[in-house]
């Protein structure tokens, strides 16, 4: 490939985004949340009137949005900024349904890919290392305790204003865990040359040290 691409998978609220913008920052490198792209097309779909469980007609829409990044990074849905829209409880509700159609991954994916093959990226997301972009030149799959994702995602909301409770969150990401890495097309899934890093005990300082490291010794300029 021309451009150089780091992959970085893994569960839902792992860390993944909060280290992929850094260290994308650091290299100067596109961060492409491909989470942001499943969410915008479920927020399509509430916004249509559409249940996101009914697959026929949730692909329908497919040729008829435009899901894209402005040039502050957000998600935009035909062309609006949806990335306040695309974090609320409804949609996490329903994008892992979303993101099981393997119509809707088809499409999703070839946006992904071209965005890889013409820019450095750092992608985060959950197939990226094992089925989106197999050749990428690191790929880190990111985990951490069900139960300290639960913590961070709950302490994040309750920082930006947003009412949960612990126990929703945690049912929550449990239910997402199992959807995600039990679907059929491009599941949640350790690429066979993925490094794993467990965030449980580390520092977000500590993680983005230790993929920077990674990605130096990989021969790639920091
Ligand atoms: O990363 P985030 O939690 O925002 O992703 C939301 C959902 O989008 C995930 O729970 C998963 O169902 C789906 N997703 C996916 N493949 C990706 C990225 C996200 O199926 N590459």
């Amino acid at each position: 490939m021309k451009y150089h691409a780091i992959a970085i998978d893994g569960p839902s609220s792992s860390g993944k985004s909060t280290i992929a913008k850094i260290v994308a920052k650091k290299l100067n490198y596109l961060y492409v949340d491909t989470g942001a792209m499943y969410r915008a097309f479920t927020y399509a779909c509430l916004k249509n009137k559409i249940d996101p469980k009914n697959e026929k007609e949730s692909i329908k829409l497919i040729d008829k949005i435009e899901i894209d990044f402005n040039k502050e990074n957000n998600v935009t849905l035909d062309g609006i900024d949806v990335s306040k829209e695309i974090r609320e409880k409804e949609v996490n509700d329903n994008v892992s349904y979303i993101s099981t159609y393997k119509d809707v991954r088809t499409h999703l994916i070839e946006a992904q890919r071209k965005i890889a093959y013409n820019h450095n990226v750092v992608m985060d997301g959950r197939d990226i290392g094992s089925y989106v972009l197999p050749f990428a030149d690191v790929k880190i799959f990111q985990v951490a305790e069900v139960n300290e994702r639960a913590k961070r995602r709950y302490k994040e909301n309750l920082a930006k204003g947003i009412e949960c409770s612990f126990e929703e969150i945690l049912e929550n990401l449990k239910k997402r865990d199992y959807i995600d890495s039990h679907r059929e097309y491009s599941p949640l899934k350790r690429a066979d040359d993925a490094i794993t890093i467990d965030t449980t005990y580390m520092s977000i300082e500590e993680v983005s040290n230790n993929i920077l490291k990674i990605i130096k010794e990989k021969g790639i300029n920091i």
